[in-house]
């Protein structure tokens, strides 16, 4: 009897010290994900991001390296300082004003541009060619800035790695794990990997930051309407911009529901096509 109970004993000790340990091992680790989570992603919006700015910074420049190496970044200043120009209006009315952002053009005949975690923004000289106004141009940034605020990217690869990346990342400051991770997800998952959800919701934000920054959201509208006048096949794979999902016409009847909600002064602001069109004379 008496041995019996020593025993349970035992058992209660070893099982509660087991318990202890591994509970203390996840408290550390929760611990950790607080000083990173609760990250703002949107307009009154919050998430869980447990990968921090400097580790998402680190990833973006991996992805930035490739694309920089495969793409012409357009050798003009004058444009380039433009497009920051045009880009810091939508970042200082953003959700994620701290993060530096840089905008660039690339020389190429892609009606398209795209994100990079870590506040990198990429638009083709052949996206700027089509697009009539400043108000479309701020259209398009928004829309890549709402990816970056919305971690849709990162989003995904916790995802995908989970608690696994959580215990990785617990090491602390360090930035080399999660910049190793871009090896093995690579590049084409970050710049591809937007789901529907995540267009419409760059859609909006995007629309609401060009509006905040003194453009006629109007620009969002018609920059849809220019991708469905162009022939979709010539859309490429790095952004759904162009691409079915979600198809066009619901994302210009989602857009132009959210414009309602904005106060009629809204579609009487500036949409600055002459400055605009001066600009894209000089576009190779
Ligand atoms: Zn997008």
């Amino acid at each position: 009897m008496r041995g019996r109970v020593s025993v349970a004993r035992q058992f209660r000790r070893v099982h509660r010290g087991r318990g202890w340990r591994l509970y203390s091992g996840v408290a550390a680790v929760v611990a950790l994900a607080l000083v990173v989570a609760c990250a703002t992603t949107g307009p009154g919006k919050r998430d869980i991001i447990l990968i921090s700015t400097p580790q998402e910074v680190a990833i973006g420049q991996q992805v930035v390296g490739q694309v920089e190496q495969e793409e012409r970044v357009l050798n003009d200043p004058v444009v380039n300082a433009y497009l920051s120009r045009v880009g810091s209006r939508v970042v200082q009315v953003c959700d994620r004003p701290k993060l530096a952002y840089t905008f660039k053009a690339l020389e190429s005949d892609e009606i398209n541009a795209f994100a990079v975690p870590g506040g990198f923004v990429y638009v083709y000289t052949g996206l700027m060619k089509e697009l009539g106004n400043e108000a479309q141009l701020a259209a398009v940034l928004g829309h890549e800035v709402a990816h970056i605020v919305a971690r849709h990217s990162i989003k995904k690869l916790q995802q995908i790695y989970g608690y696994s990346l959580l215990l990785e990342l617990a090491g602390g400051k360090e930035i080399s794990p999660a910049a190793r991770l871009i090896a093995d997800v690579g590049a084409t998952l970050i710049l591809q990997g937007y789901s529907r959800d995540n267009e419409f919701e760059a859609d909006e934000y995007g629309t609401l930051y060009a509006y905040r920054a003194g453009y006629t959201p109007d620009g969002m509208v018609e920059l849809l309407e220019t991708f469905q006048d162009l022939d979709q096949s010539r859309h490429t794979f790095i952004e759904q911009l162009l691409a079915t999902h979600p198809p066009v016409p619901d994302r210009i009847e989602r857009v132009e529901e959210e414009i309602g909600t904005f106060p009629a002064s809204a579609l009487t602001l500036p949409d600055h096509a002459a400055e605009y069109v001066d600009i894209r004379s000089r576009l190779p």
